[in-house]
């Protein structure tokens, strides 16, 4: 069963929100656009392998979870974790296209594009020996003796793979059935209920936010005001109740949230009303107020000095269908 299902990354959600408030002449603003690229095809091709497992979810005892990250020593951060009562397995999956080399010595992995473009990637057994080392620890921390499998998976036959000398397996797709019968003929018959339960009791969130602190580019860069999802013009009005588009005329109830939300991701998970005021580009120290109030759960402090917390209101966001329906 599909225990924890595909949820797209946050960092993905936050590089769009960054890129869409940063000027095109920003000198960040081509590389965080190759990197929002690479990170959405990622997303894409994990969401296909959790539809492929879909498929296995009538097996019994057979406990899929995307995204997994544990509070270990070493970082680890699974794209999907298979747990059978046969062992533990990590899956990373790889969304490239193109010629890939795999090297070993140094281990890299080089892809050469049909233009013949080449671009270096990080070698995925490294990373995935890393996670299978801290979910050993993991593991063990926890008196757990089970087995633990890993394997590069990759999505799509679009990809021609060269591979030098032995490792971890290398798959696609297509063959993830067959794999994962091999590995259910071993010996081991454990009750996978109460680790799967224990894992998913563990589990962290991690996205890199504030992430103008994290690719170090100044508040002061970013377009201010509220975006107008109808035409992509920023600087919404208020009115009595909602926004309205100076440009288009399209009048939204929720136009705000999507601002906090961006000041979540891009500045901080805490905002003062000066600070709602500067970042909404709205006058009104009254209709800021009512803004925060209405959003935020909890603050702290008071007078000019309160701070609204927006974590909760990321976590609505994320939890629904964004945008809501209700305009
Ligand atoms: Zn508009």
């Amino acid at each position: 069963m599909i225990d924890k299902p595909f949820t797209s990354s946050p960092f993905i959600l936050g590089l769009q929100a960054l890129i869409a408030r940063l000027h095109p002449t920003h000198p960040q603003f081509e590389r965080l656009q190759k990197e929002l690229k690479i990170k959405e095809a990622g997303d894409f091709g994990e969401r296909y392998i959790m539809q492929e497992l879909q498929k296995f979810s009538t097996l019994h005892d057979f406990h899929v979870l995307h995204n997994v990250i544990l509070p270990t020593a070493l970082p680890m951060q699974i794209d999907i974790l298979v747990i059978t009562p046969n062992g533990v397995i990590l899956l990373e999956i790889k969304n490239i296209r193109g010629q890939v080399r795999f090297k070993n010595n140094p281990r890299q992995v080089i892809r050469t594009t049909e233009k013949g473009d080449t671009a270096v990637f990080t070698h995925p057994e490294v990373q995935l020996e890393q996670y299978i080392l801290a979910m050993q620890q993991f593991l063990d921390a926890h008196h757990i003796s089970m087995p633990i499998y890993g394997a590069i998976v990759f999505p799509f036959n679009n990809v021609t793979i060269h591979r030098e000398g032995e490792g971890l397996p290398i798959l696609m797709a297509k063959e993830l059935p067959l794999y994962f019968h091999k590995l259910s003929v071993g010996r081991y018959q454990q009750s996978v209920n109460d680790i799967t339960h224990m894992i998913l009791s563990h589990i962290r969130d991690r996205a890199p936010f504030p992430l103008c602190e994290y690719y170090d580019i100044e508040v002061a860069n970013l377009q201010k005001g509220i975006y107008c999802e109808n035409c992509g013009q920023y600087g919404m009005q208020k009115l009595k109740r909602g926004w309205i588009c100076t440009r288009c005329q399209y009048v939204c109830s929720h136009a705000h949230v999507r601002a906090l939300r961006d000041y979540y991701m891009l500045v901080g998970d805490t905002i003062t009303n000066k600070d709602c005021r500067y970042f909404l580009n709205i006058d009104s120290q009254d209709v800021a107020k009512r803004i925060l109030q209405k959003s935020c759960v909890t603050r702290s402090g008071s007078g000019k000095y309160t701070q609204y917390n927006l974590s909760g209101l990321y976590r609505k966001c994320e939890d629904s269908r964004w945008p809501p329906e209700n305009r």
